[in-house]
């Protein structure tokens, strides 16, 4: 990709080795313009303090991570859930975010049921839709490799996620989160794009590596895996989404051990050559 305007990096890449103010001072030192928000980083510095610092570096927000994990079958833990997905769209208000970073939330421990996780999971987010819709802030619905369905989404193709937002009636406050990571095995990939369309609210770039040694945690720099990303990036752009070009690196062994301002630079040059 040669538009290096369109370049967002988040701040979980640099989960260990940043604190948040120092993630937003050294994107604006490389002149990134664009990141997306951890909550946990977020909760240490508080929402006021954190939304402060991001305007004061004029620094543009895409996503907040994450809202919904809703798919227990105990109505407390459920309606837990859901309450804490209203405060993150609340704090996602407060900083200036573009969605809340939905995901669906994985099977309880011991429980089989995975048609009755994806409906509470569907549920909960039709319920938070008035309080997104209120607050001008959308609800990224982020399907996860299959792989990741009993630990952290059972939404985990973009058909399903396509589908979901046919069942919640198409609301403009409802959107898709493409991750390559996530999709790009999918044999239907370029139809759901297609279909998807208006409803993308981001592009999460990242590799897949070939010896990967854990599912959420040991995510590459783009060009160091399998994943053709330009090629789905183009898809993106033909079904009409033009923004941010993401890139959301959990790295365990490598990138989070790293000089951050290094991790900055490989970024800027893959951006180029491989997203
Ligand atoms: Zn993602």
């Amino acid at each position: 990709m040669d538009d290096d305007s369109r370049l967002a990096i988040h701040q979980v890449t640099f989960l260990p080795q940043w604190s948040f103010r120092e993630s937003i001072e050294g994107l604006a030192r490389h002149g990134v313009t664009c990141t997306a928000i951890w909550r946990d980083k977020l909760h240490e510095i508080g929402v006021g303090e954190g939304a402060m610092i991001l305007a004061d570096h004029g620094m543009k927000v895409t996503g907040l991570s994450v809202g919904g994990l809703a798919t227990s079958p105990d109505p407390r833990a459920w309606q837990a859930a859901v309450d804490d997905t209203r405060r993150a769209i609340e704090e996602a208000s407060r900083i200036g975010a573009d969605h809340v970073v939905m995901l669906s939330g994985g099977l309880e421990a011991g429980s089989k049921d995975v048609s009755g996780a994806r409906q509470r999971a569907l549920e909960a987010v039709g319920r938070v839709v008035p309080d997104a819709r209120a607050s001008g802030v959308k609800l990224g619905l982020e399907p996860l490799h299959p792989m990741l369905c009993e630990k952290r989404a059972v939404l985990c193709t973009l058909k399903q996620a396509n589908e979901w937002c046919e069942l919640l009636d198409d609301d403009p406050a409802v959107g898709i989160v493409v991750d390559t990571y996530a999709v790009w095995w999918d044999p239907a990939l370029e139809e759901e794009i297609a279909k998807a369309g208006p409803r993308i609210c981001a592009f999460h770039v990242n590799d897949w590596l070939s010896d990967t040694r854990d599912l959420r945690l040991d995510r590459g720099m783009m060009g160091d895996g399998v994943i053709d990303i330009p090629w789905i990036r183009r898809a993106i752009e033909r079904s009409g989404y033009w923004g941010p070009c993401e890139v959301e690196i959990f790295s365990e062994r490598d990138w989070w051990r790293r000089d951050p301002d290094e991790v900055v630079r490989v970024i800027k040059e893959r951006t180029r050559t491989h997203v």
